[in-house]
């Protein structure tokens, strides 16, 4: 194995690093979550529930902190999205619903939206608080395929409606994304771990770790054995940027971001002296910025595409600069350039856009690098389905509304679907609407 000596764990002290890796946005304490509710004008039109993916009733919850009930307004939030905890911490509510929060206009800020609602969920998730009952038992069995936000969703309101559940998980680790993908410092306290066994507390939910779909079971198989079957697969798939060498050095940024989730010490995760990690979307972002938390000198994101093209939202953009990563734009990955087998550097063209698409000026830039990381996306593995079994579109899995694909029995959502945006509470929404779909579909049949 071809040693790499620019790449090193255990840069920063242990205190440093545990400094650096706090909580990016601290919770509210009770005192400001009253002055930031109070804030809140209640509106009769609620533009920012309306913003919501899962139309979470804004107003209402935030009146129900101004009145100290904050159980209510647990119930309130996780009643829409009953993974609110997580989404709280990591959806970009600057797009959504504080984009829209008519307390912009008026005083150029919103109301602390997100803020709000960690303060709200955190309270019910960390007591164990029990809101949620399961309806009469139906004798309907389901399975749901994937432990993420859809398929977490899903199998909480089957469970719910009284249904029993079979939740199939690849990996050992429940939560998906939450769990593995995310970074560091924007998902502290292992909250995704609390927050899944709280959801899971409702019963009549069976989890069954390491069994993944195309190996140890078949859509085919499960299709045959359950009533209905949910596919929350994500996407398993790296997509590749192509270089034609292979050299140490170079690793695909998801599986680097989840060994960092899951090392025991972040003083055990190495990283580069210079890093490049390639891509637009918020896996580079959290990426440089942790690269850069862990100790790395220099970080530099290249994107193909301009600034407002990339998938990052503008405070994420700004959390890596803060940080002191550099954003460069118009910059495609042509080839690696290493020295006795590892990397020392990443070869780019200069692009522009010409109607919408990217095309290469023909001009090179170098950047030094120990240590690149890979973020240009994911793609669904089909081969798992089986053939036939589900029909596709744009290479995942096509849904109508309600999550149901071509197969009348078996339904389908978030990444691994082609409806929606990639986001976790997208994915919440489409997990949860499948079910009602799901119920309704099994209901109606008798
Ligand atoms: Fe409150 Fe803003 Fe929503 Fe209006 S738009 S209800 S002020 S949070």
């Amino acid at each position: 194995m071809v040693s790499c000596p620019g790449i090193a764990a255990g840069r920063l002290a242990e205190d440093v690093l545990d400094a650096n890796f706090q909580d990016i946005r601290p919770p509210l304490d009770p005192l400001q979550a009253k002055i930031a509710a109070d804030r809140c004008l209640f509106c009769w039109d609620a533009p920012c529930t309306r913003a919501c993916p899962t139309s979470i009733d804004i107003p209402l919850f935030v009146r129900q902190i101004a009145t100290a009930n904050r159980l209510g307004a647990a119930r309130t939030i996780l009643e829409a999205n009953i993974l609110g905890g997580t989404c709280a911490r990591v959806c970009p509510t600057e797009t959504l619903c504080e984009e829209v929060c008519v307390r912009v206009a008026q005083e150029g800020r919103p109301v602390e939206i997100g803020r709000l609602q960690r303060f709200a969920t955190e309270a019910a998730v960390e007591a164990g608080v029990v809101l949620f009952e399961r309806a009469p038992p139906t004798g309907r069995r389901v399975a749901v395929v994937g432990a993420g936000p859809a398929g977490l969703a899903c199998a909480h309101e089957l469970a719910r409606l009284g249904h029993d559940v079979t939740l199939l998980e690849a990996s050992d680790r429940l939560g998906g994304l939450n769990e593995t993908g995310l970074a560091a410092y924007k998902m502290t306290n292992d909250f995704a771990a609390r927050e899944v066994a709280w959801l899971l507390s409702i019963g009549g939910i069976t989890v069954e770790t390491g069994k993944a779909l195309g190996r140890d079971v078949s859509l085919y198989g499960l299709s045959a054995e359950y009533d209905a079957v949910f596919l929350g697969l994500g996407l398993g798939a790296t997509n590749a940027v192509g270089f034609e060498d292979d050299l140490a050095g170079v690793a695909d940024a998801v599986e680097w971001i989840a060994a960092l989730r899951s090392a025991a010490s972040l003083a055990d995760v190495p990283v580069g002296t210079r890093v490049v990690v390639i891509g637009g979307g918020m896996t580079a972002i959290d990426a440089a910025s942790q690269a850069r938390r862990l100790g790395a000198d220099e970080v530099t994101i290249a994107y193909r595409r301009g600034l407002a093209d990339m998938g990052a939202s503008d405070h994420e953009k700004e959390i890596a600069r803060n940080d002191g990563a550099l954003i460069r734009t118009h910059l495609a990955p042509r080839r690696l350039i290493g020295a006795e087998g590892r990397v020392t550097g990443v070869e780019f063209e200069r692009t522009r856009v010409e109607a919408g698409k990217v095309v290469g000026t023909g001009e090179t830039v170098t950047i030094a690098a120990d240590q690149v990381l890979s973020a240009i996306g994911q793609t669904l593995i089909v081969d798992l389905l089986g053939d036939g079994v589900v029909g596709l579109a744009n290479g995942r899995i096509a849904v109508d509304a309600g999550g149901r694909t071509s197969n009348p029995k078996i339904w389908a959502g978030g990444d691994c679907t082609d409806a929606g945006r990639d986001l976790t509470v997208e994915a919440v929404a489409a997990g949860r609407d499948a079910a009602r779909s799901i119920d309704a579909t099994l209901r109606s049949a008798g």
